[in-house]
This record gives structure tokens, sequence and C-alpha cells, in this order.
């Protein structure tokens, strides 16, 4: 993602009434902003927020919490939610590293990865959002019979993936190389990515997992 600073980002972000700051003060307290007890889904990386913002919106039941490291890009996802206000959805500034700072044990049900940056050297592999060190702290986080859905159309991170699942023993539920021309295809929402990549004629691969 090509980042420009969007100046007056981190000021706005500084004061959001979506955007939860202090973010480690709500571990284990996340129904307490939601104000119910329904399940929380999350999107690590969300970019741009269009993939989250359309599943608030379609599942009014789910609360979703969209993470991004990036006050330039974090800031047009609340430019939206600023005029949607869906009730169902936060955001944080945060380094995803942290997660478990952040969540508590099985407080979060289902984990969205979205066209995770690939770092393409293989030192900077454990920075991967797949790599096996990320799957031992969405574990810690997940609830019982928690997973989560990866999409890419970066063939050899998709290849890592599927390497670092097994070699953490998850189970992968189903994978695919071309999710638009598979049985998969009904029922994907779009992201901001996924729509650029696709419309360029890449396939798009996805896997849901568990670890289990
Ligand atoms: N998910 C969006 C989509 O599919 O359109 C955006 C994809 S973009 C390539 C990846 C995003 O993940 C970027 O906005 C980046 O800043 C964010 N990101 C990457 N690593 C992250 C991390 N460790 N913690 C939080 N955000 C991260």
């Amino acid at each position: 993602m090509r980042l420009r600073n969007v100046r007056g980002s981190r000021e706005v972000i500084a004061v959001n009434e979506y955007v939860v700051r202090d973010e480690q003060t709500m571990k284990g307290r996340w129904h307490e902003l939601f104000g119910n007890d329904n399940p929380i889904h999350i999107e690590v990386g969300m970019g741009k927020g269009r993939f989250i913002m359309d599943m608030a919106r379609l599942n009014p039941d789910i609360n979703y919490v969209g993470i991004e490291k990036f006050s330039s890009v974090l800031i047009r996802a609340i430019e939206k939610q600023e005029i949607e206000k869906l009730p169902n959805l936060y955001f944080i500034r945060m380094e995803a590293e942290y997660l478990e700072n952040v969540f508590d044990k099985s407080e979060v049900s289902y984990i969205y990865l979205n066209f995770s940056d690939p770092w393409p050297k293989d030192r900077h592999a454990k920075r991967r959002l797949t790599s096996v060190q990320f799957l031992e702290r969405y574990k810690n986080i997940l609830s019982n019979g928690g997973g989560v859905t990866f999409k890419t159309d970066n063939r050899p991170l998709f290849d890592f993936t599927i390497e670092q699942a097994d070699a953490a023993g998850w189970r992968k539920e189903s994978v695919t190389y071309d999710l638009h021309n598979s049985p998969y295809a009904e029922g994907n929402v779009m992201t901001e990515y996924e729509e650029r990549f696709s419309s360029m004629g890449n396939p798009i691969c996805r896997i849901v997992y568990y670890p289990e």
C-alpha cells in the first residue's frame, strides 16, 4: 500500500469516537463497549476498511473491531464510519503483534486477514500475519470453534500460509486457489485489494482454518 502522510490524521484518531484508545484497558471488557454479548470478529490489517464496514452492515448481530497500524490509512475508514455510524464497529490503531494485550483468552470469535503484507525476505517471515508466531497469538484470543479466514493474490505468501498452518497443527477447512471461480464465491465480501487485484486478472487464494 502506498502510504502518504495524511495531514491531521493523528489528531482525528486521538479524539474520534469510533477509535478505541488505551485499548489494553479493554481486555476482557469489549462487550461493555458494544453494550451486548454478541460475538466479536476482528480484521487484522484492515486498510481503508471497506471489507469490515460491509461485514458490519450485513451482520448487525456481530461486533467488529478493525485493526490497522497506520493512521494515514485508518483515517479513511474513520471518515466512512463518521457518515454511517454503524453501532457494531470500532477501530484500533495498533501493531497486531500485541493483540494478546488487547483481547482476553476466548474473547474473539473470528479473525479475518485480507491481503496481508507479504514481507518477501526470509528474515522477515515472522512478521507475516500468517506465520506460526501470529497463529499462536490468534489461538490465544480465539474462542472455542473460532477460526481464521485469509485471502490473498500472492501465491508465495499463500503457500507459506498453508505450510505454517500445517506446522502449527491447524485444521484446514477449505482451501481454494481461485476463490471467484469456486463454490465459495457466493457470499464473498470483497476487500479493496481484492477488487483491485482480481480486476487485473489475478486469481484470489483463500483458506479457512482453525486452531484444533
Ligand atoms: N485488508 C485490506 C484489503 O484487503 O484491502 C488492506 C490490505 S493492505 C495490503 C495491508 C494492511 O495491513 C495495510 O494497511 C497495513 O498497514 C496493515 N498491516 C500490515 N501489517 C500490520 C500489522 N502487523 N498490524 C496492523 N496492521 C498491519
